[in-house]
């Protein structure tokens, strides 16, 4: 399957956008940029969006592909999938006609342009041409990381999380993994604030690995751009053949 980076990060730089991946055109893995990484046309391809939590940096994107979409293609509609609490949150906090329009009934309430779809927690789920399984992590508020898997091959992302375990045991179990994506946001010295906010540091991702399916490649996503370089540092210290950084704009083979 094809992953393409829409945005790398875990805020927002110059040129560099908020968490966002897409497989195979289809499937959006977070929406924390849409519009700022894809053409009209594509993002008017995409049909569904799964989303590991609700904060801004992984859902903005959503918000303003729904917009797009009202005003350009009001025939389409993209059905965004998650953990009931994170839905519960979409609902009640975003698309509530106060921070945003709620386009779950816009044009209408039987053809609307967005649709929120509950995952069961632990269960694989058909989405689009994929299967999807969340499993809860460990972050400030709920969220869920995802093993995407197209009947070959698959991946594993972390979502945003501290500290996890149950992630790692359930990609044990299954075949045809070819990559960790996984979190990073904050250099070692910023340990005590990447604990209160559930995020890694270089080190915790490091302490990760005994837990991790073993020898799969690991890629990193969600450093904060305000201090990239050092975290990049550090991660280059802890195994440099099996983790990298995921690079924006490129397309990954897994
Ligand atoms: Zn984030
Ligand atoms: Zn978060």
């Amino acid at each position: 399957m094809r992953l393409k980076v829409l945005g790398a990060y875990g805020s927002e730089g110059q040129g560099q956008r908020p968490s966002a991946f897409l497989v195979d055109d289809r499937v959006l893995v977070d929406a924390g940029t849409v519009g700022g990484a894809l053409s009209v046309p594509a993002q008017i391809a995409v049909e569904h969006a799964i989303l590991s939590h609700a904060h801004l940096d992984h859902t903005v994107g959503l918000a303003f592909l729904a917009d797009t979409l009202a005003m350009i293609a009001p025939e389409r509609c993209i059905t965004a999938c998650s953990i009931a609490p994170v839905i519960d949150t979409l609902r009640a906090h975003v698309f509530n006609d106060t921070l945003w329009p709620n386009f779950t009934v816009i044009p209408s309430r039987a053809e609307p342009v967005l649709r929120l779809r509950e995952l069961p927690e632990e269960t694989e789920s058909r989405v689009g041409e994929l299967w999807v399984t969340p499993v809860p992590v460990d972050h400030a508020v709920a969220t869920a990381g995802f093993i995407v898997h197209d009947g070959e091959t698959g991946f594993v992302y972390s979502g945003d999380t501290g500290p996890t375990l149950r992630l790692w045991q359930t990609a044990r179990e299954m075949r045809g993994l070819k990559a960790l994506i996984v979190e990073t946001a904050f250099p070692n010295r910023m340990d005590g604030l990447a604990r209160a906010s559930g995020h890694l540091t270089p080190a915790m991702l490091g302490r990760e690995m005994d837990k991790m399916p073993p020898d799969l490649p690991i890629w990193v996503f969600h450093v904060k751009p305000q201090i990239y370089q050092e975290t990049a540092e550090e991660l280059a210290q802890i195994d440099p053949a099996r983790i990298h950084i995921l690079e924006q704009g490129k397309t990954y083979n897994f």
